[in-house]
């Protein structure tokens, strides 16, 4: 998707600050931090949400979340434990429409 934003990130063409990559993701620190630790986990497969995901997408997604615990404990967040978020649509406060996974740590977090 040569229009997308997270796309951009994943090839490279736009910084980002990386924390993990392997051949089918890359997770970084959101530039708008929103807990001590904040970073995100994308495809590098263009999905644009959770919405949008099919039969088909059922290995990515397993994967997706499998590489979330690795990063989480790779950033130290996994204990005393962290929170993971997924947006979904505009009704869900998602604003990039390609997949991701917030990783929210590093302090207690409030409801
Ligand atoms: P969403 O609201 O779609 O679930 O989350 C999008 C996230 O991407 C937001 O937390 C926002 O701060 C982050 N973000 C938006 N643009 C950029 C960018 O160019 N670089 C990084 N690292 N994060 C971004
Ligand atoms: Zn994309």
């Amino acid at each position: 998707m040569s229009d997308c934003l997270f796309c951009k990130i994943a090839a490279g063409d736009i910084p980002c600050n990386k924390v993990f990559e392997d051949d089918d993701f890359i997770a970084f620190h959101d530039i708008n931090p929103k807990a001590p630790v904040h970073v995100l986990v994308i495809p590098k497969q263009h999905l644009a949400s959770l919405n949008d995901a099919n039969d088909q997408d059922i290995g990515l997604l397993g994967s997706l979340m499998d590489s979330t615990r690795k990063i989480a404990k790779a950033l130290g967040v996994d204990d005393p434990g962290y929170r993971v978020i997924i947006n979904v649509g505009k009704g869900g406060g998602q604003e990039v429409f390609h997949i991701h996974v917030h990783i929210l740590g590093g302090k207690t977090l409030p409801f």
